[in-house]
């Protein structure tokens, strides 16, 4: 197989998780990051930046990890990580951010407001989803309504500008680009005037990258709108390709499919090249299906970010399993070789921020 070693360990690790040490645990929302559960639930895992600068959000909050043969430990000062006891590689652990120990002016704690995934500053505009409160409707993976309480629902833009400019300016971990998420909304434009407006703050008071990840919008208008709001990046999120399965597993999404393929080409003509992507979740459907979405995605100009599916607890695929090590690197091999053939690259682009993907 053509990874090198380092991509199979990350790979394995998005499989089975790993275990974290009694001393890793008692550092945690002290000299390393806690963990928020915000947003939709997918990425709180713990990060760790393996050899060759690879990053992963290792899974440590699902059920299978609880057995996984990976230990993060602590020795001699320095962070490694063993397998079956063994020590396989040293590796590093991001700092907690000075971030996480202040509040905004209005009193609120900044990671009430946002998170730091590997060098990004999260932020869910507002993570209530009309899809996510019907369980027939919602995404089976998918955590949001149980992040309710650990962050504000709706931020203002006062807090979101605070929380930019702390995120940005923090000695310890500084943020180098932002990405803001929302679940689904109701309502004629669907929370875009709104998105627009908080990204045009954005970029008028900052110097900083800007990516977008909502649900489609019904009109592009609000694409166009979203251009000219300064907005760098932009993804909407297919997750599953296979029709049959995407109306099992993502049923309102799956209702929006078509919408969802007009906006995507439709970003591309308002973004042009490497500034829009779209998500599929390796392990709900099989190797073929997934292939067939990369090379849609390719051929159409869309970046694919390949992310690893993860058990979340309260989601109601909570007890499917994780897909395993040699099927993802089936996926990855495949998905890489078509990507070289279209010459658009997998994504995410930048490399902290491939913690969640096969790259
Ligand atoms: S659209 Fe699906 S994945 Fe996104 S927040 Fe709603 S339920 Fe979750």
């Amino acid at each position: 197989m053509n990874v090198t070693k380092t991509k199979y360990l990350k790979f394995e690790i998005f499989s089975k998780g790993v275990r974290l040490s009694n001393k890793i645990k008692s550092k945690l929302g002290k000299s390393i990051k806690e963990q928020l559960n915000m947003r939709s639930g997918l990425s709180n895992g713990l990060d760790i930046i393996l050899p060759n600068n690879i990053w992963v959000n290792a899974p440590i909050d699902t059920k299978p990890t609880s057995a996984a043969p990976f230990l993060v430990d602590e020795e001699d000062g320095k962070f490694v990580l063993k397998k079956n006891g063994e020590k396989l590689a040293e590796i590093l652990i991001p700092p907690r951010p000075l971030l996480y120990s202040y509040y905004t002016s209005d009193g609120v704690p900044f990671k009430k407001i946002g998170s730091i995934r590997a060098d990004r500053l999260s932020i869910c505009l507002n993570n209530n989803c009309i899809f996510w409160n019907d369980k027939k409707l919602r995404c089976k993976f998918c955590a949001i309504g149980l992040t309710k309480k650990n962050e504000i629902p709706i931020k203002t833009s006062k807090q979101i500008l605070e929380t930019v400019e702390a995120a940005l300016s923090d000695p310890v971990l500084p943020a180098k680009h932002i990405y803001l998420n929302s679940g689904a909304q109701d309502g004629l434009d669907n929370g875009f005037s709104r998105f627009a407006k908080i990204i045009s703050e954005i970029k008028e008071l900052f110097n900083v990258n800007v990516h977008l990840n909502p649900c489609p919008p019904r009109s592009k208008k609000y694409i166009d709108l979203l251009y000219y709001s300064g907005l760098d990046e932009i993804s909407f999120n297919l997750e599953v390709f296979d029709e049959k399965i995407a109306k099992e597993v993502i049923p309102a999404k799956y209702n929006l499919r078509e919408l969802y393929l007009k906006m995507l080409n439709y970003a591309v003509e308002v973004f042009g090249d490497l500034k829009v992507s779209s998500c599929l979740v390796v392990g709900l459907e099989s190797l073929n299906s997934t292939i067939k979405g990369v090379e849609y995605l390719l051929s159409h100009g869309i970046i694919p970010k390949l992310s690893c599916f993860r058990p979340l607890s309260g989601s109601l695929l909570s007890k499917r399993p994780p897909p395993n090590f040699k099927f993802l690197v089936d996926v990855y091999n495949r998905a890489k070789e078509l990507s070289q053939e279209y010459g658009v690259p997998l994504g995410p682009l930048c490399q902290p921020c491939q913690l969640h993907s096969l790259t």
